[in-house]
């Protein structure tokens, strides 16, 4: 087992077609998550963006800034409204 850095450039070898999956359990596992966390998030977000709901707050309806999506390209709450929501989830 190598380091995340290691995992993240072999799952990119692998999604790209460079390295074959055979039966390698980590490059498996490396699929598995491909398919079930990378893929629905993308799908996700497609979808919102063909329904013209990418980039709009669940909770306020205001845009959520370019910056936050940059780094979080899935976030379906701006920061404020995020912050509300997670204190409330503590409580
Ligand atoms: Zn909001």
């Amino acid at each position: 087992m190598g380091t995340i850095c290691d995992l993240t450039e072999k799952r990119q070898l692998i999604v790209t077609g460079k390295e074959p999956v055979n039966n390698d359990p980590v490059n498996k596992i490396l699929i598995e998550l491909e398919l079930n966390t990378f893929l629905p998030a993308q799908i996700a977000i497609a979808e919102k963006k063909k329904a013209g709901t990418y980039g709009i707050c669940i909770d306020c309806q205001n845009p959520i800034p370019y910056e936050r999506l940059e780094v979080a390209p899935h976030a379906e709450r701006c920061i404020r409204c995020q912050t509300a929501h997670e204190n409330n989830c503590s409580d």
